[in-house]
């Protein structure tokens, strides 16, 4: 009788908290103290893998590190299958006895249960034969009810409070979609903020290029993997192979997983009419961690970002139609005074220079006149596009205005910007342009930073009197900027 009083108080400190492992804790030291066992074990049921693994444990502890059974297996999963305890006074005659530990000679398998619902298993063993008499079997059932009670309640509460972070999360993430004008900030800033809210350790975000490879764009977490942002997604990974609907894989079996180190990766399609332009994988280290609810919460997540894509796309879109030049597609002369700012204050904080070339192309007023506007036009074409084909990619390539052209080189000083305007000078005289009788020729003007000015307009107004000079001096030549006088 005074042991169902010390079980009756031991069961009401199983309910007086909400917290999972606490109340775990509370179930495990009762069973140690009150029934002076030495070895116990609480699992819990994953209704998704239908297993049953370790939550909380003490004894044996090396031993149960990560261990989890099958439903139905060992007399743990044989007691939550027979939703009854099921009680082996000597394991090593018993069939469904599965060695967790070499020295334990009895089990007793209790289940857990809320309402008719197995929920996990109060395992208690020993290792002495025979250890558990009636009476104790009888009193551990009993407690195990409580017990049961205050598991559910816990997990319940964290539920709700899952879902409540979750939704919190998902606000937020909405509300930054629309304030980000940054869209690389805003998916990185997605990759740490999703596993804060989400049970996923890594979070890699594709989106499709214009070929329609998937490139890696953001990721962050704690699991090792090799990829880059930058990286292609292999042709035919798993995670693509199902179209639009989101994946769980293994990557044990899928080979292209992007995480060796992960247990699972769930992999949701980013969609924006109708169409899949990149993908959000998380991935867990814990198998089976995330339930049905929670990838029901990233497929909001995976709509949102499909979404801000979409969106950033088409600011991209707009943002270009306003920098690019109508006639040549090259860029214009405000995307040209924008960069040069960036460029020379890219070049005052980490050196290396940038130049400029201010180049018009000699008398083309003469061509326009005797050969017409149209031809003058293709003229202006073809010009920008032997400077586009002549320079590297980080060279930025404008048209000034009329028939000038002016021309950004990051990381380019001296000697080097003279030999590139004349390159592109004897390029242009080189060139045989259709339906014109005569050579086309251009002057050029090169200033450059900080020799020629320390500002934009300083070096613009250098690289255009260089350019005067140019032609003052006879056209189709190159001109250096004078440098600046030094103060003192
Ligand atoms: P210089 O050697 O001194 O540079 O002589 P130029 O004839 O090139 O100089 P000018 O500035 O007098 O002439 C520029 C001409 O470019 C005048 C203008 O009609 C023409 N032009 C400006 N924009 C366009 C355009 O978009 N298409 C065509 N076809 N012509 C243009
Ligand atoms: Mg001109
Ligand atoms: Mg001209």
């Amino acid at each position: 009788m005074q042991r169902v009083a010390i079980l009756y108080d031991a069961s009401q400190a199983v309910l007086s908290t909400f917290d999972l492992d606490e109340v775990l804790n509370h179930v495990l030291a009762i069973v140690k103290d009150y029934f002076h066992l030495q070895n116990g074990s609480i699992l819990l049921l994953n209704e998704v893998s239908r297993e049953l693994f370790v939550r909380a444990h003490f004894g044996h502890a090396s031993v149960l590190e990560n261990f989890s059974i099958p439903f139905g297996k060992g007399i743990t999963g044989t007691a939550a299958k027979a939703r009854r305890p099921i009680y082996s006074p000597d394991v090593t005659i018993d069939p469904r006895y599965i060695a967790r530990s070499g020295s334990t000679r009895s089990e007793l398998a209790i289940p857990l249960m809320v309402r008719d619902e197995v929920v996990g298993v109060l395992d208690c063993q020993s290792d002495v034969l025979d250890f558990f008499d009636n009476e104790t079997v009888d009193l551990l059932t009993l407690f195990a009810t409580q017990a049961s009670i205050g598991l559910q309640n816990a997990k319940l509460y964290s539920m709700l409070q899952r879902r409540a972070a979750q939704l919190e999360a998902i606000n937020a993430i909405a509300k930054r979609t629309t304030v980000e004008l940054d869209f690389r900030e805003l998916l990185d800033h997605l990759c740490v903020q999703l596993p804060q809210s989400f049970p996923v350790e890594h979070v890699f975000i594709y989106l499709s290029d214009e070929n329609g490879a998937f490139v890696l764009r953001a990721h962050q977490g704690t699991l090792e993997t090799k990829l880059k942002v930058g990286d292609v997604l292999p042709a035919g990974h798993v995670c693509i192979s199902g179209g639009q609907n989101p994946q769980a894989c293994n990557p044990f079996q899928c080979e292209a997983a992007c995480f060796p180190s992960a247990h699972e990766e769930v992999c949701l399609p980013l969609v924006s009419l109708g169409r899949t332009i990149g993908l959000l994988i998380c991935a867990t280290r814990h198998k089976k961690s995330l339930l049905p609810n929670d990838i029901q919460a990233l497929e909001s997540v995976a709509d949102i970002i499909a979404t801000a894509t979409q969106n950033a796309r088409y600011v991209d879109r707009v943002r270009q139609l306003a920098y690019s030049d109508g006639l040549t597609g090259i860029f214009n002369r405000r995307y040209f005074d924008s960069r040069l700012v960036e460029e020379v204050i890219r070049a005052a904080r980490f050196g290396g220079g940038v130049s400029v070339l201010m180049i018009d192309i000699d008398h083309f007023k003469y061509i326009n006149d005797k050969f017409g506007h149209m031809l003058g036009d293709d003229v202006l074409r073809t010009t920008s596009s032997i400077f586009t084909h002549q320079l590297r990619k980080i060279d930025v390539v404008c048209r000034y205005g009329g028939e000038e052209f002016s021309i950004i080189l990051p990381a380019t000083q001296g000697a080097s910007a003279a030999s590139v305007a004349d390159k592109l000078r004897r390029a242009v005289a080189n060139t045989e342009f259709p339906g014109l009788s005569h050579p086309v020729t251009v002057s050029i003007g090169v200033a450059e930073f900080p020799a020629n000015g320390v500002t934009r307009d300083d070096i613009v107004r250098a690289a255009d009197i260089a350019l005067y000079n140019a032609k003052a001096s006879g056209r189709n030549q190159v001109c250096l900027a004078k440098p600046t006088a030094i103060d003192g």
